[in-house]
């Protein structure tokens, strides 16, 4: 199937308060316009450099999300056009955000990367810790970020009761921390190719959709 056979297919399943994101990364530029030719807008990028590039080569409407492990060095060469960053996983990172966002006069839309797989390989944050900086005095005084909600990947795992637990265990945490902080925090980023039903089921209201949509990943080109 195509690149637009399968975003139709992708769309057609998911409620309308979902929004998907096409996770392009290591994908070339043309099959990001055959996606971009039917109307989609969001797109998702892991690696700085490779976002860099596709943003200054395409169209200027995209909506870019930063789905990769940012460090705050590089914070600088996304800043000016990013609409999203999803996987922020510290304090000291929400402050180089917000002195990029200053820079350039805008306020930076950020969630919190959230650890709720059984996997030593994952980034993110415990719930506590996600806690102390919700609560923190600093956070107020960012005034150039927003951080709007949560982002997590599950175990890569077949069971599904696993999947649907890890993912309730964030849902569940955001209508706690509402409570605590009272102020909203509707974004729920979570869901790939292989889980995507399961994370609309529990919440979702971002999923990041790549092979399901662009085809497998090869690391070699
Ligand atoms: C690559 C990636 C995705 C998309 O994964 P697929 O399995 O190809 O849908 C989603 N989220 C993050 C953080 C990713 O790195």
């Amino acid at each position: 199937m195509s690149v637009q056979e399968n975003l139709h297919k992708i769309k057609s399943e998911l409620p309308a308060h979902v929004t998907l994101i096409a996770v392009s990364k290591t994908k070339p530029n043309e099959l990001i316009k055959e996606a971009y030719s039917t109307g989609h807008r969001d797109f998702g990028e892991n690696y700085v450099q490779e976002l860099a590039d596709k943003h200054a080569q395409l169209p200027d409407d995209i909506r870019w999300h930063f789905i990769g492990h940012l460090q705050s060095n590089k914070v600088k060469y996304i800043a000016p056009f990013v609409y999203l960053i999803h996987g922020v996983d510290s304090l000291k990172l929400l402050e180089e955000i917000n002195k990029q966002g200053k820079k350039y006069n805008r306020v930076i839309h950020c969630l919190l990367q959230v650890y709720i797989a059984n996997e030593e390989t994952k980034f993110g944050l415990s719930f506590d810790e996600c806690e102390s900086i919700l609560t923190s005095e600093l956070l107020t005084k960012l005034e150039n970020v927003k951080t709007c909600g949560f982002m997590a990947m599950a175990t890569n795992t077949e069971d599904e009761t696993q999947i649907r637990k890890e993912f309730k265990s964030l849902k569940d945490f955001q209508t706690q921390i509402q409570k605590i902080i009272n102020l909203e925090l509707p974004i729920l980023s979570f869901g790939m190719s292989s889980d995507y039903k399961i994370a609309i089921e529990e919440g979702s209201t971002m999923v990041r959709i790549g092979s399901s949509i662009f085809g497998e990943r090869n690391y070699n080109n």
